[in-house]
């Protein structure tokens, strides 16, 4: 089974793309990959941070690697905090800050629309790809983008327990719970990051 190196310190966000590669992708974590340290995510676009991540993995290890970059756009503040969504409520903030900041950002408005969307950024080595080249470059890699999205509305209270990150808030369009009351191969089947995973699963098959 081909195996991949997932460049994120979020246990949640292994849990859940395991669960969607199951049997198709060996989901192989910084830890176990002898890997530790903060991943820097400075570019201003979701693609730019995957791209930023999955190559702090590549530099260190040469090994095909994905990252994903998150943001929740919300209509009523103009697509905040968007690529910001991490650090929304400051450096080293916590999940809660970040929510308890959108609820009083939201307070009194009735558009509640907002969507999450997730970019994955894919690198494998040019190496492989070049199979019939005499001179292998193992230095060179390749780099293919995912992208999925969900739409929904966030809620003016935090409901459920499960998921992380604004999960509490958010309610996806079609259901009357949000991501932290479902469960995980619910969210998996129709979150921004589960749609994402699946494009990138689609195109590690055609391979
Ligand atoms: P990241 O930079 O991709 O890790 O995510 C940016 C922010 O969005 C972080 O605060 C995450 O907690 C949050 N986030 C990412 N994915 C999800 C999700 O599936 N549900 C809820 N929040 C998420």
């Amino acid at each position: 089974m081909k195996q991949l190196i997932f460049a994120t310190n979020n246990k949640h966000k292994v849990q859940e793309v395991r669960a969607a590669l199951q049997g198709h992708v060996e989901v192989v974590s910084l830890a176990e990959a002898g890997l530790s340290g903060e991943i820097p995510e400075t570019a201003d676009t979701l693609q730019g941070n995957a791209l930023q991540k999955a190559q702090w993995v590549w530099e260190r290890t040469h090994t095909d690697c994905f990252a994903d970059d998150t943001g929740l756009e919300v209509d009523a503040l103009d697509g905040a905090p968007g690529v910001y969504s991490a650090r929304y409520a400051g450096e080293h903030c916590s999940f809660d800050d970040n929510i308890d900041k959108l609820l009083d950002a939201l307070q009194g408005k009735t558009d509640r629309k907002a969507d999450f969307r997730t970019v994955i950024c894919l690198i494998e080595s040019q190496s492989r790809k070049d199979e019939d080249s005499t001179t292998p470059r193992l230095c060179d890699f390749t780099t293919q983008f995912f992208e999925g999205r969900v739409d929904g509305q966030i809620l003016t209270e935090r409901h459920g327990a499960e998921g992380f990150g604004y999960d509490p808030v958010f309610m996806p369009d079609r259901f009357a719970v949000s991501f932290a009351e479902m469960p995980l191969d619910v969210k998996n089947s129709i979150s921004h990051r589960g749609l994402a995973v699946a494009k990138l699963k689609e195109y590690l098959e055609a391979q």
